[in-house]
């Protein structure tokens, strides 16, 4: 199997997997949504909240921000159910608290955690508005969960793939240059009276090329063992982390299976 990175950034890596089958690339797709951990706020103990928002609305709007969650920051923390404490303890748990007084808006920064590396990822998502002399005053206990329990346990964004796009001219190409004009994502151009392909892994297969062809002699095809994988993640854990995450709960998935047979 071959691997090729075609574009990483810190919240965003698009790769190439030759020779893998179909049910592996979606199995891959499958763990890195629904079951690479990360941290949410789970529960809210609301001591005073004098703002329009239901309590109920704020504590919902808590767990959705998206908070530090890559392998140095949960660093010696446990998935709930494999701690003993039988409810909040530092090693299952990250308490936080909000304590602000109106006129305000009160934003994700302002949600102090007692873990300096386990904080929200960024700091001005707002969270609620607070009028003259409304106070808000609560503790959150963060946690690590799965997607597969709560969406908010989420890491991905985007998560997806499609096969690698091929395409190939007849003989009987004239470069006229039509298809290269229908071409909605530059895919194709025209340039000294040739049709050149400019970013194959750019194409969407949506044969708008081979429409404009009056002779279609354009081909639009795949290759069903070659992928274009793409992860975008909420930012609170690296892309690359959620598929070598993703990998190692596939390999224990197929340990347990040779054992059990
Ligand atoms: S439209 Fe058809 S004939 Fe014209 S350049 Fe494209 S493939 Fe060739
Ligand atoms: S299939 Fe669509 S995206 Fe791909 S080259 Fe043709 S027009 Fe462009
Ligand atoms: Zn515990």
């Amino acid at each position: 199997m071959e691997f090729e990175v075609i574009n990483k950034n810190k919240d965003e890596l698009v790769f190439m997997v030759n020779g893998a089958d179909i049910a592996f690339v979606n199995a891959i797709r499958r763990i890195c949504m629904m079951e690479v951990p990360t941290i949410a706020i789970d529960d809210v103990n609301l001591v005073k909240n004098d703002s329009a928002m239901f309590n109920e609305v704020l504590a919902h709007r808590l767990g959705l921000l998206p908070i530090a969650s890559d392998i140095k920051s949960i660093e010696g923390l446990v998935m709930p159910d494999e701690c003993d404490c039988g409810e909040y303890c530092p090693q299952c748990s990250v308490p936080m608290t909000l304590n602000k007084k109106g006129p305000c808006v009160v934003y994700s920064k302002d949600l102090e955690s007692l873990d300096q590396k386990i904080k929200p990822v960024y700091d001005t998502i707002p969270l609620l508005k607070l009028k003259e002399d409304e106070e808000v005053c609560l503790e959150a206990y963060a946690q690590l969960g799965i997607g597969k329990e709560h969406a908010k346990w989420q890491p991905t964004i985007v998560c997806a793939y499609k096969f690698y796009p091929e395409l190939t001219f007849g003989d009987e190409c004239t470069s006229c240059g039509n298809c290269a004009g229908a071409c909605p994502r530059g895919v194709l151009q025209y340039n000294n009276n040739k049709v050149e392909i400019m970013d194959l892994t750019n194409c969407s297969m949506c044969k708008s090329c081979y429409r404009a062809c009056d002779d279609r002699v354009i081909n639009i095809s795949f290759d069903d063992s070659k992928f274009i994988f793409k992860i975008e993640t909420d930012g609170s854990i690296p892309p690359e982390e959620v598929l070598l995450k993703a990998c190692d709960v596939l390999s224990d998935k197929a340990d347990k299976i040779i054992e059990i047979v």
